[in-house]
């Protein structure tokens, strides 16, 4: 690879007028209204949460344990009985409610998501921005989808069928710690909207911001215990699957095996949104410039924590060293800062296991042989989490970073020479949640979207047109999860299908149980004929 810029070139100025202390304290007449919403005996003990980009004390958060689980699933079976009642465009007036109340609302939203998680403001608003989206949708769909439709009976004019959706009961949430705002609600929504009551579980990290999502709920118009929150690690998440009707989860492939499997047990249906170790395509055709500009929201939104996160650059050999000029000037620009406002775009990494699972893969990487190209540097004079972000070439295949899922601002470069090669390698990976690739030419490059192995792809984008379409099912293949959300799968992953079928003609001689009364095996010869005929009718 031709291109060679300086190899400790780091991007990002820490902002000097900071004064992460004055900006990150939150005062106990802030938190507690939300904490009294967690379902505890506080028997449990409370755990310290720490404000990643700058170290301060936020919360002493008081914990769940497994009798408090049972309490809120029994509390949310009870409200659930009236809610489902409750006719559906009531409930999705809950959500047309909560759209405005987010947005009317997200300063403070915003500031809570940015001292829980650490992200920049503009990470924080993507969430906002993505709420309302689901909010709106399900709003304006929810009824539609949730209509009985009717289908082509057994006998036709004879048998009227009916397929209804019908809510599970209570739904178990367990939602991360990357995006507290969105990935709290992107399934309670839908769960809710449907008639169930929800259990929710969000990680003990950004437990704070899932609180604040139930109150605007609540203040949305959401009856009193529809929506339950337990506070909590593995075990208290362990003990919901124990007790729900259907588990929504979002986190790492390994706990989606674990749910999945106890799922499998107790023959509760999952849906599991999991790691990804997603690839971007760069074609000889694409537009450099923008391609670049794309390359880097895509990679280091959210300082790459981001499930749909590009980890994977493959770029066709003929551009490759035009677009990594491109590419490695705007990373170089990037600026890293704790900021409570627009002015950083990017924030600090969530814990410390975080970065040190980004530290180990890019020290492996370099052991192996890799060359840094950009970054590669904890940026503790930024704060205590900040890593910079991160340019790879040379990555061998058999690198941690070549293979697993690095979950921080760390991409690799692979050249290919052609498309052909770039389906081969992009689709090297157990994962398969998100691709991009970059074309003038979309009908090749939809062609080519095809060859992918991928739940979303996204074309001259790189992730957020996919995501954002949330009428769209959005999801993984192998072990980047199982089911959708979003759209009508989102909605129909958290009801049960029941089909009613009434039959018409009872004491007209033309009833099933009379057919099949004839004697002589006459009924069977009619049914025969009436089969036959069917089939040369052409009828479905
Ligand atoms: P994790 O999967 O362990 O935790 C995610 C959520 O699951 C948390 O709320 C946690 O309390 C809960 N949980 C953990 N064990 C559980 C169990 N046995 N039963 C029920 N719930 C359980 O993820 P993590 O430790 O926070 O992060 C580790 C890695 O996971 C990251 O490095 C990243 O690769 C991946 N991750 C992916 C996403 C995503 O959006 N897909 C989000 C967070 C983490």
């Amino acid at each position: 690879m031709g291109y060679e810029p300086g190899a400790h070139a780091v991007p990002g100025p820490l902002d000097p007028e900071v004064d992460a202390a004055a900006t990150y304290l939150l005062e106990p007449e802030e938190t507690a209204p939300l904490l009294a919403r967690i379902v505890t005996s506080h028997e449990e003990g409370t755990r310290r949460v720490v404000a990643p980009a700058t170290g301060h004390v936020l919360v002493d958060l008081p914990l769940s344990g497994p009798d408090d689980v049972t309490r809120a699933v029994d509390r949310a079976r009870d409200a659930q009985v009236a809610w489902a009642a409750t006719d559906v465009r009531e409930r999705a007036a809950v959500l047309l409610r909560l759209h405005d109340h987010v947005l009317d609302h997200q300063s403070e939203v915003l500031d809570l998501i940015q001292r829980e998680s650490g992200k920049s403001r503009a990470s924080a608003f993507e969430e906002v921005a993505d709420v309302a989206q689901v909010a709106r949708h399900y709003g304006r769909r929810a009824a539609a989808y949730l209509e009985p439709r009717t289908v082509r009976g057994m006998l036709p004019l004879l048998t009227r069928t009916t397929v209804a959706r019908l809510p599970v009961g209570v739904v178990g949430v367990i939602s991360p710690w990357n995006y507290p705002l969105t990935l709290a609600l992107a399934d309670v929504l839908p769960a809710l909207v449907a008639g169930n009551a929800v259990v929710l579980k969000p990680d003990p990290q950004t437990t704070l911001t899932a609180l604040w999502a139930a109150a605007a709920l609540e203040e949305a118009g959401l009856p009193d215990d529809v929506l339950q929150v337990v506070a909590g690690g593995g075990e208290v998440g362990a003990a919901l699957v124990d007790e729900v009707d259907h588990i929504a989860f979002t986190g790492s492939t390994a706990t989606g095996r674990v749910i999945a499997s106890r799922a499998g047990e107790r023959l509760i249906g999952a849906t599991l949104e999991l790691g990804g170790k997603n690839p971007l395509y760069v074609a000889a055709d694409a537009d450099l410039e923008v391609a670049a500009l794309g390359a880097v929201r895509a990679c280091f939104s959210n300082s790459g924590q981001l499930c749909m996160s590009i980890e994977r650059l493959v770029l066709h050999e003929d551009v490759a060293e035009e677009f990594l000029e491109l590419f490695l000037a705007r990373v170089l620009a990037l600026r890293l800062s704790p900021a409570l406002d627009y002015t950083a775009d990017v924030g600090s990494l969530t814990s410390s296991a975080q970065l040190a699972r980004v530290e180990t893969h890019v020290h492996d990487a370099i052991a192996r042989g890799a060359r840094i190209l950009a970054g590669g540097v904890h940026r503790t004079d930024v704060g205590p989490l900040f890593y910079s972000p991160t340019v790879l070439a040379d990555v061998p295949p058999h690198a941690l970073c070549a293979q697993e899922e690095t979950f921080g601002p760390v991409v690799s470069v692979v050249l290919v020479s052609s498309d052909d090669e770039a389906v081969t390698v992009m689709n090297e990976t157990e994962h398969g949640l998100n691709a991009s690739i970059w074309s003038r030419d979309t009908r090749r490059a939809r062609a080519l979207a095809a060859r992918v192995r991928a739940g979303t792809v996204n074309v001259n984008d790189g992730y957020a047109a996919a995501w954002g379409s949330v009428a769209a099912p959005m999801g993984g293949f192998g072990a980047s999860g199982q089911g959708r959300r979003h759209g009508r799968e989102g909605i129909e992953a958290c009801t049960e299908a029941q089909t009613v079928s009434v039959q018409r003609g009872v004491m007209s001689g033309a009833s099933l149980d009379e057919l099949f009364a004839l004697p002589d095996g006459q009924g069977q010869r009619l049914l025969t004929g009436g089969l036959r005929l069917l089939r040369t009718l052409r009828l479905r």
